[in-house]
């Protein structure tokens, strides 16, 4: 079993074609942290969900204006982005976190709205904030930094995870992860 396969998932290099067009932001919504929203559709782990919304609410209220920017991924999208010519996601079908449900990935709002990676945010500060509340950070990553994705730590590796999935579903998942 892989000891560690955190660092095959990286989801920092989005090229511009995928990123997520701005006009699809409701424009009410701006202000809010989940303007796709990605959280209570019962696709996230929930005790990962939980863990999420404390994060982002205490984030906030430190004055910090992050949002969430993807979370569960579908087997297809991770095969789109893999097959992209910019590094997108070393990760292929089946071998990110985000197709379990078990990881997110957060961005800061630019002042029109945009979704932004630039390093100049306080991804730091936001990793910090991110791992009290019991998330791996990606910019913890030992090879390429994700300063903008976070999971929920488990004991398992994501092979394992694709095992499960394969044979009885992500609801087998979900029962049979060690959440640490
Ligand atoms: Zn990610």
């Amino acid at each position: 079993m892989a000891v560690n396969t955190f660092s095959q998932d990286i989801c920092l290099e989005k090229p511009q074609e995928l990123l997520k067009n701005q006009e699809q932001v409701p424009q009410n919504n701006f202000l809010t942290p989940d303007p796709y929203q990605i959280l209570f559709q019962g696709n996230l782990h929930p005790v990962f969900e939980d863990r999420v919304v404390k994060f982002v609410e205490e984030a906030r209220a430190q004055g910090f204006d992050i949002m969430i920017f993807e979370g569960w991924r579908s087997w297809q999208r991770q095969s789109d982005l893999y097959g992209q010519k910019n590094t997108v996601t070393k990760a292929q079908e089946g071998m990110s976190f985000h197709n379990y449900g078990l990881a997110i990935d957060i961005v800061f709002r630019d002042p029109d709205g945009s979704a932004s990676w630039a390093a100049e945010h306080p991804w730091q500060e936001i990793g910090k904030i991110g791992k009290s509340f019991g998330l791996k950070w990606g910019g913890d990553f030992k090879s390429i930094k994700d300063y903008s994705h976070f999971q929920l730590p488990v004991k398992e590796s994501v092979s394992t995870l694709k095992k499960i999935y394969v044979k009885d579903g992500l609801n087998e998942v979900w029962r049979k992860v060690s959440v640490i």
